[in-house]
Protein backbone atom coordinates (compact mmCIF):
# COMPACT_ATOMS: atom_id res chain seq x y z
CA UNK A 1 0.00 0.00 0.00
CA UNK A 2 1.71 3.73 -0.51
CA UNK A 3 3.69 5.07 1.50
CA UNK A 4 7.27 5.41 2.49
CA UNK A 5 9.56 1.84 3.46
CA UNK A 6 12.38 2.08 5.03
CA UNK A 7 14.77 -0.82 4.27
CA UNK A 8 17.97 -1.31 6.06
CA UNK A 9 20.09 -3.42 3.35
CA UNK A 10 23.05 -5.84 4.05
CA UNK A 11 26.28 -4.19 5.60
CA UNK A 12 28.73 -7.02 3.19
CA UNK A 13 26.91 -10.51 2.94
CA UNK A 14 23.98 -10.55 0.91
CA UNK A 15 22.28 -13.10 3.46
CA UNK A 16 21.94 -10.43 6.12
CA UNK A 17 18.97 -9.04 3.76
CA UNK A 18 16.04 -10.16 5.71
CA UNK A 19 12.63 -11.85 3.72
CA UNK A 20 10.37 -8.90 4.45
CA UNK A 21 13.16 -6.74 3.04
CA UNK A 22 13.38 -8.25 -0.36
CA UNK A 23 9.80 -8.61 -0.29
CA UNK A 24 9.04 -4.64 0.07
CA UNK A 25 11.63 -4.04 -2.75
CA UNK A 26 10.65 -6.84 -5.46
CA UNK A 27 7.30 -5.30 -4.72
CA UNK A 28 7.99 -1.39 -3.99
CA UNK A 29 6.33 1.02 -7.36
CA UNK A 30 9.70 2.52 -6.82
CA UNK A 31 12.96 2.49 -5.29
CA UNK A 32 14.71 6.15 -3.91
CA UNK A 33 18.19 4.99 -3.60
CA UNK A 34 22.17 6.34 -3.15
CA UNK A 35 24.13 4.58 -5.81
CA UNK A 36 21.51 2.84 -8.51
CA UNK A 37 24.68 0.61 -9.52
CA UNK A 38 25.20 -0.76 -6.19
CA UNK A 39 21.65 -1.28 -5.58
CA UNK A 40 21.04 -3.06 -9.06
CA UNK A 41 23.51 -5.34 -7.41
CA UNK A 42 20.99 -6.32 -4.73
CA UNK A 43 17.96 -6.47 -6.69
CA UNK A 44 19.85 -8.49 -9.20
CA UNK A 45 20.38 -11.03 -5.66
CA UNK A 46 16.84 -11.25 -5.65
CA UNK A 47 16.38 -11.29 -9.10
CA UNK A 48 13.50 -8.25 -9.15
CA UNK A 49 13.57 -5.38 -11.39
CA UNK A 50 12.06 -2.41 -9.70
CA UNK A 51 12.18 1.68 -11.05
CA UNK A 52 15.04 3.32 -9.19
CA UNK A 53 15.15 6.92 -8.09
CA UNK A 54 18.14 8.29 -7.26
CA UNK A 55 17.97 10.23 -4.28
CA UNK A 56 21.62 11.76 -2.55
CA UNK A 57 23.26 14.42 -0.99
CA UNK A 58 23.15 16.37 -3.84
CA UNK A 59 20.02 16.35 -5.01
CA UNK A 60 17.88 15.34 -2.34
CA UNK A 61 16.58 18.85 -1.95
CA UNK A 62 15.14 18.86 -5.57
CA UNK A 63 13.79 15.26 -6.10
CA UNK A 64 12.18 15.32 -2.51
CA UNK A 65 8.97 17.12 -3.36
CA UNK A 66 8.39 14.50 -6.03
CA UNK A 67 9.07 11.58 -4.11
CA UNK A 68 6.39 12.70 -1.30
CA UNK A 69 4.04 13.29 -3.56
CA UNK A 70 4.47 9.98 -5.13
CA UNK A 71 3.71 8.66 -1.49
CA UNK A 72 0.20 9.33 -2.08
CA UNK A 73 -0.35 6.27 -4.34
CA UNK A 74 2.90 4.54 -4.93
CA UNK A 75 5.14 2.45 -2.68
CA UNK A 76 8.23 4.09 -2.25
CA UNK A 77 11.27 2.27 -0.53
CA UNK A 78 14.56 3.87 0.82
CA UNK A 79 17.43 2.55 0.77
CA UNK A 80 21.49 2.72 1.49
CA UNK A 81 24.10 1.99 -0.45
CA UNK A 82 24.72 -0.53 2.94
CA UNK A 83 23.24 -0.90 5.91
CA UNK A 84 20.22 1.35 7.42
CA UNK A 85 19.01 4.51 5.74
CA UNK A 86 19.26 7.82 7.82
CA UNK A 87 22.06 6.43 10.12
CA UNK A 88 25.07 8.70 8.37
CA UNK A 89 23.40 8.87 5.60
CA UNK A 90 20.22 10.08 3.72
CA UNK A 91 17.05 9.62 4.78
CA UNK A 92 15.64 11.94 7.32
CA UNK A 93 14.38 14.94 5.61
CA UNK A 94 11.93 12.41 3.87
CA UNK A 95 10.55 10.97 6.57
CA UNK A 96 9.83 14.24 8.17
CA UNK A 97 8.06 15.28 4.67
CA UNK A 98 6.74 12.25 4.89
CA UNK A 99 4.71 12.23 7.99
CA UNK A 100 4.20 15.85 7.84
CA UNK A 101 2.44 15.02 4.45
CA UNK A 102 0.09 12.50 6.84
CA UNK A 103 1.80 9.26 4.52
CA UNK A 104 2.23 5.83 6.17
CA UNK A 105 5.81 5.33 7.29
CA UNK A 106 7.48 2.34 7.81
CA UNK A 107 10.73 0.85 8.73
CA UNK A 108 12.20 -2.73 8.01
CA UNK A 109 14.66 -2.78 10.00
CA UNK A 110 18.14 -4.63 9.92
CA UNK A 111 21.31 -4.39 9.37
CA UNK A 112 23.51 -1.30 10.71
CA UNK A 113 27.81 -1.45 11.13
CA UNK A 114 27.12 0.79 14.22
CA UNK A 115 25.37 -1.90 16.27
CA UNK A 116 27.32 -5.02 14.72
CA UNK A 117 30.49 -3.27 16.00
CA UNK A 118 29.37 -2.59 19.54
CA UNK A 119 28.38 -6.38 19.45
CA UNK A 120 32.03 -7.35 18.60
CA UNK A 121 33.97 -4.77 20.63
CA UNK A 122 33.19 -6.36 24.62
CA UNK A 123 32.86 -2.90 25.66
CA UNK A 124 29.68 -1.49 28.04
CA UNK A 125 26.50 -1.90 25.92
CA UNK A 126 24.16 -0.38 28.21
CA UNK A 127 24.55 3.39 27.04
CA UNK A 128 26.40 4.40 23.94
CA UNK A 129 26.75 7.19 22.08
CA UNK A 130 26.76 7.31 18.51
CA UNK A 131 29.39 10.29 16.89
CA UNK A 132 29.18 9.05 13.07
CA UNK A 133 32.07 10.44 11.01
CA UNK A 134 34.09 13.32 13.11
CA UNK A 135 35.19 16.22 11.04
CA UNK A 136 38.28 15.44 8.86
CA UNK A 137 39.71 19.08 9.60
CA UNK A 138 42.24 18.61 12.75
CA UNK A 139 40.78 21.63 14.93
CA UNK A 140 37.16 20.71 14.25
CA UNK A 141 38.02 16.87 15.43
CA UNK A 142 39.56 17.68 18.26
CA UNK A 143 36.72 19.84 19.26
CA UNK A 144 34.30 17.02 18.03
CA UNK A 145 36.07 15.20 20.57
CA UNK A 146 36.37 17.43 23.63
CA UNK A 147 32.45 17.91 23.26
CA UNK A 148 31.95 14.06 24.32
CA UNK A 149 34.86 13.66 26.62
CA UNK A 150 32.93 13.79 29.75
CA UNK A 151 30.30 11.44 28.96
CA UNK A 152 29.90 8.34 30.63
CA UNK A 153 28.91 6.34 27.40
CA UNK A 154 30.63 3.97 25.02
CA UNK A 155 31.19 5.88 21.71
CA UNK A 156 30.72 4.64 18.23
CA UNK A 157 32.28 6.36 15.28
CA UNK A 158 32.33 5.73 11.93
CA UNK A 159 35.85 5.80 9.95
CA UNK A 160 37.64 4.95 6.77
CA UNK A 161 40.84 2.97 6.85
CA UNK A 162 43.55 5.99 5.87
CA UNK A 163 42.18 8.46 8.22
CA UNK A 164 42.19 5.60 11.13
CA UNK A 165 45.40 6.59 12.58
CA UNK A 166 44.91 9.95 12.58
CA UNK A 167 41.31 9.62 14.06
CA UNK A 168 42.63 6.92 17.13
CA UNK A 169 45.74 9.65 18.00
CA UNK A 170 43.24 12.34 18.22
CA UNK A 171 40.99 10.36 20.42
CA UNK A 172 43.78 9.02 22.65
CA UNK A 173 45.02 12.55 22.85
CA UNK A 174 41.41 14.21 24.19
CA UNK A 175 39.54 10.95 26.20
CA UNK A 176 42.94 9.82 27.57
CA UNK A 177 43.94 5.90 28.71
CA UNK A 178 40.48 3.93 27.18
CA UNK A 179 39.58 0.33 25.99
CA UNK A 180 38.84 0.65 22.61
CA UNK A 181 38.17 -1.91 19.55
CA UNK A 182 38.18 -1.32 15.31
CA UNK A 183 35.89 -3.51 14.14
CA UNK A 184 36.37 -3.93 10.22
CA UNK A 185 34.53 -5.69 6.98
CA UNK A 186 31.84 -6.67 9.56
CA UNK A 187 30.09 -9.69 8.03
CA UNK A 188 32.38 -10.11 4.88
CA UNK A 189 35.16 -12.60 4.18
CA UNK A 190 37.91 -10.59 6.50
CA UNK A 191 35.89 -9.28 9.30
CA UNK A 192 37.79 -8.80 12.38
CA UNK A 193 37.54 -6.59 15.50
CA UNK A 194 41.35 -5.42 17.05
CA UNK A 195 40.66 -4.45 21.04
CA UNK A 196 43.31 -2.82 23.13
CA UNK A 197 43.44 0.55 24.35
CA UNK A 198 42.95 4.06 22.24
CA UNK A 199 46.94 4.32 22.57
CA UNK A 200 48.33 0.83 21.56
CA UNK A 201 45.61 1.20 18.84
CA UNK A 202 46.46 4.32 17.62
CA UNK A 203 50.32 2.96 17.66
CA UNK A 204 49.16 -0.16 15.55
CA UNK A 205 47.64 1.91 12.87
CA UNK A 206 49.90 5.02 12.93
CA UNK A 207 51.56 3.83 9.92
CA UNK A 208 49.37 2.52 7.25
CA UNK A 209 45.42 2.40 7.49
CA UNK A 210 44.02 -0.90 6.51
CA UNK A 211 42.02 -1.58 3.82
CA UNK A 212 38.02 -1.57 4.02
CA UNK A 213 35.45 -0.12 6.30
CA UNK A 214 35.90 0.69 9.71
CA UNK A 215 33.84 1.13 13.03
CA UNK A 216 35.77 2.18 15.99
CA UNK A 217 34.50 1.77 19.32
CA UNK A 218 35.45 3.02 22.48
CA UNK A 219 34.52 2.33 26.11
CA UNK A 220 33.16 5.04 28.70
CA UNK A 221 35.51 7.14 30.94
CA UNK A 222 37.31 4.84 33.33
CA UNK A 223 37.69 4.15 37.13
CA UNK A 224 34.80 6.97 39.15
CA UNK A 225 37.24 9.73 40.95
CA UNK A 226 36.64 9.88 44.68
CA UNK A 227 35.23 13.55 44.16
CA UNK A 228 32.26 12.22 42.10
CA UNK A 229 30.65 10.19 44.16
CA UNK A 230 28.95 11.49 47.28
CA UNK A 231 29.35 11.60 50.87
CA UNK A 232 26.89 8.15 51.36
CA UNK A 233 28.95 6.34 49.01
CA UNK A 234 32.23 7.47 50.40
CA UNK A 235 31.37 6.66 53.82
CA UNK A 236 29.95 3.21 53.07
CA UNK A 237 33.62 2.46 51.02
CA UNK A 238 35.08 4.27 54.01
CA UNK A 239 33.32 1.44 56.56
CA UNK A 240 34.86 -1.17 54.52
CA UNK A 241 38.49 -0.48 55.12
CA UNK A 242 37.78 -0.09 59.10
CA UNK A 243 39.34 -3.09 61.17
CA UNK A 244 37.30 -5.64 62.47
CA UNK A 245 36.38 -4.89 66.21
N1 LIG B 1 23.88 3.48 7.08
C1 LIG B 1 25.03 2.63 7.27
C2 LIG B 1 24.80 1.71 8.48
O1 LIG B 1 23.65 1.48 8.85
O2 LIG B 1 25.76 1.19 9.03
C3 LIG B 1 26.31 3.44 7.40
C4 LIG B 1 26.60 4.30 6.21
S1 LIG B 1 28.07 5.21 6.33
C5 LIG B 1 28.02 6.21 4.90
C6 LIG B 1 29.32 4.06 5.88
C7 LIG B 1 30.25 3.72 7.05
O3 LIG B 1 29.68 2.66 7.82
C8 LIG B 1 31.62 3.19 6.64
O4 LIG B 1 32.53 4.25 6.39
C9 LIG B 1 32.04 2.41 7.86
O5 LIG B 1 32.50 3.29 8.88
C10 LIG B 1 30.69 1.82 8.30
N2 LIG B 1 30.50 0.49 7.70
C11 LIG B 1 29.63 0.14 6.72
N3 LIG B 1 29.74 -1.18 6.44
C12 LIG B 1 30.68 -1.67 7.27
C13 LIG B 1 31.25 -2.98 7.47
N4 LIG B 1 30.85 -4.03 6.74
N5 LIG B 1 32.21 -3.12 8.42
C14 LIG B 1 32.62 -2.06 9.15
N6 LIG B 1 32.12 -0.82 9.00
C15 LIG B 1 31.17 -0.63 8.07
Amino acid sequence: SPGLYIVATPIGNLGDLSPRAADILSRADAIAVEDSRVTAKLMHHIGARRPMLPYHDHNADRVRPGLIERMAHEAVALVSDAGTPLISDPGFKLVRDARAAGHVVVTIPGPCAAIAALTLAGLPTDRFFFLGFLPPKEKARAEAIAEVAAIRATLILYESGPRLGATLAALAAGLGEREAGVAREISKAYEECVTGTLETLAARYAEAGPKGEIVIVVGPPGEVKPADLDADTLLAEALTRLPAA
